[in-house]
């Protein structure tokens, strides 16, 4: 802006000096001077008003900074205070759920038919409270980046079977069938076991939870960039989709994202009722593990027909190929 002021100074003076020769154009050359003199001061008064505002703002950006800093700080020693307090309370926990058990199989002598119904409630809710507690735990360790990842082979078709077997009583229980689609040919998966593990467990127990006609499906298959891959995930990688099925109550397109928040609920179960109560944490956990591996979860879902899963898993072109290669028989004619 100084070098604007000068420009028109200058012009002004060479514009004042020819216009001197001739007294005929006097009253030209006063207007020239009050229109200069106007502008200078318009540019002056801008100049200071640039200068203010600019040292308006370095003094919000330092002040948003600080504040930043401060929310940073303050974000990790909730982390911290969440993970220790989460660690101090395992202890008695398990204690308690122990003795239970304990109480539960006899040990300390027969219970009375009237005290096993309140036994089975201590131990539920106990057990209830320890899985929060190992969610919070879980989270506060997501959260400050601590959670970590051992990477190792893994091979899908066993392993979903294994989990599966977990869930598998309280599906009989509810009457619920659970059907497997995992194909031998899947490739052999690079990852977490135990976070596939924790996420694929949080989807089948979810699905017996919400579900009380009906039955389950577990389906594995390969996706490559071209096919329909989650649009979050690079378009050239390829996946294992493993997709957990069910016929229960589903949930309205509004909340199939907010789901996946900490702490959401949208059909709790009724407080009493530790089984289908849950915590609201288990989706919000199994994507950021998801996300951790390389991978994703989503939904798709109608009210009233059911949902379905589907955990996107990374897969190493190495191994794609090598699958590939085994499926179309090409091992054993390269052996041969
Ligand atoms: P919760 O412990 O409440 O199950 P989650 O984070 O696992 O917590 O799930 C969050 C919410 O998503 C649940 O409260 C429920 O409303 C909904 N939800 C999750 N899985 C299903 C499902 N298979 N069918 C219907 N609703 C589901």
């Amino acid at each position: 802006m100084a070098a604007v002021a000068v420009f028109a100074f200058t012009a002004l003076y060479i514009a004042d000096r020819e216009l001197a020769r001739s007294p005929a154009l006097a009253l030209l050359r006063y207007g020239l001077w009050a229109v200069g003199g106007a502008t200078l001061i318009a540019l002056t008064l801008a100049l200071v008003h640039e200068r203010r505002l600019t040292r308006r703002v370095a003094e919000r950006s330092a002040e948003l900074e600080r504040l930043s800093a401060e929310l940073l700080r303050a974000n990790r020693a909730k982390s911290e205070f969440l993970a220790n307090v989460s660690h101090e309370l395992r202890t008695p926990l398990n204690a308690i759920v122990g003795f239970v058990d304990l109480l539960r199989d006899g040990v300390y002598g027969e219970l009375q038919p009237r005290q096993v119904g309140p036994v089975q409630r201590i131990e539920a809710s106990a057990l209830h409270l320890r899985h929060l507690v190992d969610q919070v735990l879980d989270l506060a360790k997501m959260t400050a980046g601590r959670m970590e990842v051992h990477t190792e082979h893994l091979d899908l078709r066993p392993f979903v079977l294994d989990v599966a077997t977990e869930v598998e009583p309280l599906a009989n229980e509810r009457g619920l069938t659970v059907s497997m689609a995992i194909p031998a040919s899947l490739p052999r998966l690079r990852t977490d076991p135990s976070h596939v593990r924790q996420i694929l467990l949080n989807l089948l127990s979810n699905a017996v939870k919400y579900t009380t006609d009906g039955g389950i499906a577990v389906k594995g298959r390969v996706v490559s960039g071209e096919d329909a891959a989650p649009p979050s995930l690079p378009p050239d990688g390829i996946w294992v989709a493993l997709s957990v099925s069910d016929t229960g109550i589903g949930i309205a397109a509004a909340d199939c994202e907010r789901i996946f928040d900490e702490f959401e609920q949208v059909n709790a179960g009724p407080r009493g009722d530790s089984v289908r109560r849950g915590t609201g944490l288990g989706l919000s956990i199994s994507r950021r593990l998801a996300r951790l591996i390389g991978g994703e979860i989503t939904v798709e879902s109608e009210v009233g027909r059911g949902s379905t899963f589907t955990v996107w898993l990374p897969v190493d072109p190495v191994d794609a190929k090598a699958a590939l290669l085994r499926a179309s028989g090409q091992v054993a004619a390269i052996l041969r």
